[in-house]
């Protein structure tokens, strides 16, 4: 069974407080209401994770909910002002760590090489990549996202050995949908999913491919997620503004509910 996964990037917003108070009232909902297995991750500024871990170690949801960061650096250490490197994320509390994200792509013109880079060092210290793959809409329109999305895996992935490349988390995150209210349809979402399940058969084999948790992102709320996530190679979703509400979010995890 492939591992349902919901996760909130909350991209860069909440201080220190409201960080506090958010991943609290998600604690406590989570508890109350979500009787699934879905892993739960938060995505969360750098400058909070550490408070979060803290937090989150005397509470009941300590092994439910996980820490993610939303980028790190793809240098190991040394003089690279400003980055923060994959060790310092897991010395801190982090298990996951979002990378490729279209706002990342776009604002900071990271490439698939640097993603590599990057997805190599966060394994080499245990943190497992969620990398995030889609096509712009001019992509789309042009009719070309298939092969985009090829390109991104094959670039930021496809050198990772087999067993390794089994720990990723993968997100296709349609660049038209993120943020903007527009959300691909479940069929869209499903025609792509299932394209990189078959790309990954090629590249290593069916049964990998197989395993391989696969998330949508872009514009997922609690009234379109569970047409999404009852998509047959759809394990989840990657959540970016409906993640900063504490109602939305885990009424979100609910859709995996029995
Ligand atoms: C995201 O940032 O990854 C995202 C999917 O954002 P939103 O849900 O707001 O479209």
């Amino acid at each position: 069974m492939r591992q349902k996964i919901v996760a909130g990037n909350w991209k860069m917003n909440n201080d220190l407080k409201e960080s506090l108070k958010l991943i609290s009232e998600v604690a406590n909902m989570v508890t109350d209401e979500v009787n699934n297995d879905a892993v739960i991750i938060v995505a969360v500024p750098f400058t909070n994770i550490y408070a979060l871990d803290q937090w989150k170690s005397g509470s009941e949801v300590h092994d439910k909910v996980k820490l993610a960061a939303q980028n790190c650096s793809w240098e190991e250490s040394g003089a690279y002002t400003g980055e923060v490197s994959a060790r310092m994320l897991k010395s801190i509390g982090a298990d996951y760590v979002i990378l490729g994200h279209s706002e990342r792509r776009q604002y900071f013109a990271e490439t698939n090489a640097q993603l590599a880079k990057k997805v190599d060092l966060a394994l080499t210290h245990e943190l497992i990549p969620i990398f995030c793959i889609g096509e712009t809409l001019s992509e789309r329109e042009k009719g070309i996202h298939f092969e985009v999305i090829k390109g991104q895996l094959k670039e930021g992935l496809f050198h990772l050995i087999k067993s390794v490349f089994r720990t990723v988390v993968i997100a296709y995150e349609p660049v038209w949908a993120i943020g903007t209210g527009l959300t691909a349809t479940p069929e869209q979402a499903q025609e792509v999913h299932a394209y990189i399940r078959q790309l990954i058969a090629e590249g290593y084999d069916e049964e990998t491919a197989e395993s391989m948790s696969i998330l949508y992102g872009g514009s997922a709320n609690p009234s379109n997620a569970s047409a999404l996530f009852s998509q047959t190679d759809i394990d989840g979703g990657l959540i970016g503004g409906a993640s900063l509400k504490s109602r939305d979010f885990t009424d979100i995890i609910k859709t995996f509910n029995a």
